[in-house]
């Protein structure tokens, strides 16, 4: 083999092994134990009962806000001023769309539309413009990744019943699961976030009065709490997560 050659060989080899590197510098900057809570469809449980037993027990949480038809129904969903409350006591608001929207059905300029209707509510309660967002029923759309990124938004969660590897997973499609009110399957979720991997859990109204299917009981709710509690695991929002990350790499550098 000619010297340019070998030069060519080290030289991908070198690249390779700065790649695995760079990989697991950021896979061991995640600690065990980070479990990120996120609450869907603007539920009022959220706002009368979720959040101040959250505050309790000093968790962080994503809020991923939109409004339903019927909105504003007081017995099924928060008001904006109850949104503005949640985010003045410290948790995070995430966009959802304004109307609950699967994001394949919308053309560019409708999604914009859709992510603006929640930027301008926002805007009006003193909410900083979200920076992250949840796919409604899961659905993803790479056509649309463009338009989510020039509204602002820095990650986007779907569901996928994994835990997120910030090391390896694109930011845009963060996987969670949703344990709905079986206890053993949130416990079984919350214990995946180890070995640089996060738990990121998606649940909807603790109980859920306008979308009964995907309920979760307070019971079931209140024990995963102990469990987390129990356990010393670190409970964030997703912003959280991103300012930890962020802070991790800046030390690195
Ligand atoms: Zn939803």
């Amino acid at each position: 083999m000619t010297k340019n050659g070998w030069r060519k060989i080290r030289n991908q080899t070198l690249t390779a092994m700065s790649c695995l590197l760079m990989l697991n510098s950021l896979a061991q900057k995640v600690p065990d134990k980070i479990v990120i809570l996120t609450f869907d469809d603007g539920c009022v449980s959220h706002y009368t009962y979720v959040a101040p037993l959250l505050k309790k027990y000093g968790f962080g949480a994503t809020f991923f806000v939109c409004e339903f038809p019927g909105y504003p129904d007081s017995t099924k969903y928060m008001s904006w001023k109850q949104i503005q409350q949640l985010f003045r006591e410290g948790f995070e608001i995430g966009n959802h769309t304004g109307h609950h929207t699967n994001i394949n059905q919308l053309s560019p300029d409708s999604l914009r539309e859709e992510l603006a209707f929640v930027n301008r509510h926002c805007d009006t309660e003193w909410i900083p413009k979200p920076i992250n967002f949840a796919y409604p029923a899961y659905v993803t759309d790479s056509s649309n990744l463009d338009v989510l990124r020039t509204m602002g938004i820095h990650s986007a969660r779907t569901g996928g019943e994994r835990a997120y590897h910030p090391a390896t997973d694109n930011p845009m499609y963060v996987p969670s699961f949703t344990p709905g009110d079986n206890l053993q399957k949130t416990i079984d979720a919350i214990r995946q976030a180890k070995d640089g991997a996060v738990a990121v859990l998606t649940i909807h109204g603790v109980p859920d009065s306008a979308h009964p299917w995907v309920t979760t009981s307070p019971a079931v709710f209140e024990a995963a709490l102990q469990y987390l509690r129990k356990y010393h695991y670190r409970v964030w929002s997703m912003r959280d997560l991103q300012e930890y990350l962020d802070k991790a790499g800046s030390i690195e550098k």
